[in-house]
């Protein structure tokens, strides 16, 4: 049976737009993945990051792998993008983090679900509210969540995108 899982892409360095489209391409190309929608693009300031404007958005895929194996996907769709981990936070060329799987929670080194600081990035939210606008997380509400994190800059992606107030 297919689980329903959510995926943040992200990614601040080169063509960081065209490699968001080619990871969301990657995903819907994976074995196990049955099917995969994804939100609007956004740009985005660093958040706990340095380096240049990010281009966000969230993809919705239906897959019969298990979250490890997804994982293990989203890892090799990274490594095909060139990702590499110098130090903690560092500028990436792409950036997949699983954020929700069936709403299930687990605790393992390798894998936290929910993604523990989803709830803190409007990155995140905001595109994930344009798929899943009822989803409701342990802290609360999309709405109510976004409002919390207001002080983030975030604007949908345009040929000439400007920060929304
Ligand atoms: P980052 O450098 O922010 O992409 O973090 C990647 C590291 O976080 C990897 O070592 C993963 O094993 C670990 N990790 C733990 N939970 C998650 C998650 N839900 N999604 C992606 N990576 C995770």
């Amino acid at each position: 049976m297919n689980a329903c899982a959510y995926i943040g892409l992200g990614a601040n360095l080169g063509e960081a737009r065209e490699t968001v489209l080619a990871a969301l391409a990657a995903l819907q190309t994976t074995k196990g993945i049955a099917h995969c929608e994804h939100a609007s693009l956004y740009a985005s300031d660093p958040v706990e990051a340095t380096g240049p404007v990010f281009v966000n958005t969230v993809a919705r895929v239906e897959t019969t792998l298990a979250p490890i194996c997804l994982l293990d996907a989203l890892q090799a769709i990274e490594l095909q993008h060139g990702r590499a981990r110098p130090y903690r936070n560092a500028p990436r060329t792409l950036d997949l983090d699983l954020l929700w799987y069936d709403g299930i929670n687990l605790s393992t080194p390798r894998l936290i679900l929910p993604h523990p600081r989803m709830h803190l990035r409007a990155f995140v939210l905001r595109p994930l509210k344009e798929l899943a606008p009822d989803l409701q997380l342990q802290q609360g509400s999309l709405d109510s969540l976004l409002s919390a994190c207001s002080e983030q800059k975030i604007w949908p992606l345009q040929d000439k995108a400007t920060p929304t107030p």
